[in-house]
């Protein structure tokens, strides 16, 4: 195959939907369709569905590609994450665009926050390990220190919902560290991978630092995780792929951190801003539900529920679905007609269980992906709506009395990603905050992001945590070297 016949040209921009290994590109025998969620009539492009051999050589690539980039110095690699930052700035609106008809996350976001967190994830790890200090101490007559080794061929997957910023938020620790690595994207949306791959190649990291292998993932993702040569996983993803990974990871016995699904708590005290907290609440439906993090269980102290009730249906009601690409627009649709039929069974089950869907519950066209905003109150605190992840834009809304009422509620699911807490008290929010069992609490905000902030969730919200330096310990071998003091001159 020559160069042309390895990209494809979407809206003026080239990408290719192939693999990228060794620093060349590389399409697989077969190929599976990627259709855009705005049009799904679509096809964007055919994508190299690779199997155990492409696998193999990925992970041979990255073996090599290794021994080279964990040999630069410092300052040489962060040169090179510098410059990679400085590419992705510079290519914002193309990957913008890609992501957009890929996914179909809001244009606007992409451009304006998600896609430069990007460039950010990158460089806020070559500062971490640019300002990187030794930790090293003297005790009973020796001297100690702790040394970060680059662990080795890492891989890396990704799911669909903000597919480039996810990649880079776990490929940026990898490389920084000193590792290799294979980032194996979600099949659903695919294509920033594949640019991303591009920008490493221009930005000067040396062949098989980098590759990216494309495919299914009970198929290429299986091969990549079951190979002993990979030294550690990074996944984000569902609960159920993460016990697969899970088990991959032991037999071989490689780290592995696991970023799951969620069901965070979106807590309203009577003395909040109950406008700004229901402001908030309606923002959960942008991106269609698609965000881990979205607190999609609205717990109301019951004193101000109808308030909170008038503002919330009335921001609800000011969202505009549409084209993801029109600056508008504010509700996308969903991902895929697999999913979207999964989020119609879960309301349908609900309805059918006498739950009482308030408003939504039904597409806005029955031909197309848009799914209405959803509010359900459900019967019990044990309604499958409350208790399992739905990943759309379908709320519950439940009503307590007491903070202690509060709290339970809030830890009464198997997940443990996020909470989202409102009140104006300063001794509340930091109780109410340490109570929830949750990685990430915010206070009268949602997704304000420290990146040296540990990230991860309890439960079955994920294994590890990744952020700052947990991540490049993670990514990394730590060694305690101890030398006998009296012994050397
Ligand atoms: P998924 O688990 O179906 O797929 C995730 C990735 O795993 C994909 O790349 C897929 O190809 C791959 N995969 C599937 N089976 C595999 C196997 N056997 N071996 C290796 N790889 C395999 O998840 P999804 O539907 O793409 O994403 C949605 C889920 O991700 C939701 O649960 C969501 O909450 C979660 N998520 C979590 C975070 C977080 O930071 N905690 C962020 C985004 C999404």
């Amino acid at each position: 195959m020559n160069k042309a016949e390895l990209t494809t040209n979407i809206d003026g921009i080239s990408v290719s939907p192939h693999n990228f290994i060794n620093g060349r590109r590389v399409a697989s025998k077969d190929c599976f369709e990627v259709r855009s969620p705005l049009d799904w009539t679509r096809k964007l492009a055919e994508v190299s569905r690779s199997d155990e051999a492409i696998a193999h050589d990925a992970v041979s690539a990255a073996v090599e590609g290794f021994k080279h980039w964990s040999s630069f110095s410092t300052s040489r690699r962060v040169e090179v994450l510098y410059r990679l930052a400085d590419l992705i700035d510079a290519n914002v609106a193309k990957i913008s665009t890609i992501e957009c008809l890929d996914m179909a996350m809001l244009h606007e976001s992409l451009r304006l926050r998600v896609i430069p967190r990007g460039a950010l994830n990158f460089r806020a790890y070559a500062d971490l390990v640019a300002e990187h200090t030794e930790r090293s101490w003297h005790s009973k007559g020796t001297a100690n220190r702790v040394i970060r080794d680059a662990a080795g061929p890492a891989v890396v997957i990704t799911p669909w919902n903000a597919p480039f910023m996810l990649a880079t938020w776990k490929v940026a620790p990898a490389l920084a560290a000193g590792n290799s690595v294979i980032l194996k994207p979600a099949e659903w949306a695919p294509l920033s991978a594949s640019m991303l791959a591009d920008f490493i190649n221009e930005a000067g990291f040396p062949e098989g630092a980098f590759n990216v292998v494309q495919g299914l993932g009970s198929e290429v993702g299986a091969s990549l995780v079951a190979d002993p040569r990979v030294r550690r996983i990074s996944f984000t993803g569902s609960p159920a792929t993460a016990q697969h990974i899970g088990v991959a990871a032991a037999r071989n016995i490689v780290p592995f951190t696991a970023e799951l699904g969620g069901k965070g708590p979106l807590i309203v005290f009577a003395d909040a801003d109950i406008d700004g907290a229901a402001k908030k609440a309606a923002a959960q439906f942008e991106d269609s539900g698609q965000v881990c993090l979205a607190g999609t269980r609205l717990l109301v102290e019951r004193a101000v529920k109808q308030e909170f009730m008038d503002r919330f249906s009335s921001y609800t009601d000011q969202h505009v679905f549409g084209d993801s690409r029109e600056p508008a627009t504010t509700l996308s649709p969903a991902i895929h007609p697999i999913h979207l039929e999964r989020v119609e069974g879960f309301v349908e089950r609900a309805r059918q269980a006498g739950d009482k869907i308030i408003f939504g519950g039904a597409r806005y066209d029955p031909e197309k992906l848009w799914y209405k905003p959803t509010l359900i109150e459900p019967k019990s605190n044990q309604s499958e709506v409350v208790q399992k992840e739905i990943f759309g834009p379908v709320l519950t809304l439940q009503t307590f009395d007491s903070e202690e009422q509060a709290v339970e509620l809030a830890n009464s699911t198997a997940y443990g990603l996020s909470g989202i807490v409102y009140t104006s008290s300063s001794a509340r929010a930091s109780r109410i905050g340490r109570a929830v069992r949750a990685g990430t609490v915010w206070v009268n905000s949602f997704l304000i992001r420290d990146l040296s902030a540990p990230f991860g969730g309890y439960g079955i919200s994920g294994i590890g945590r990744e952020g700052g330096d947990y991540s490049l310990d993670f990514h990394s071998d730590l060694k305690t070297l101890q030398i006998l003091e009296d012994s050397v001159s």
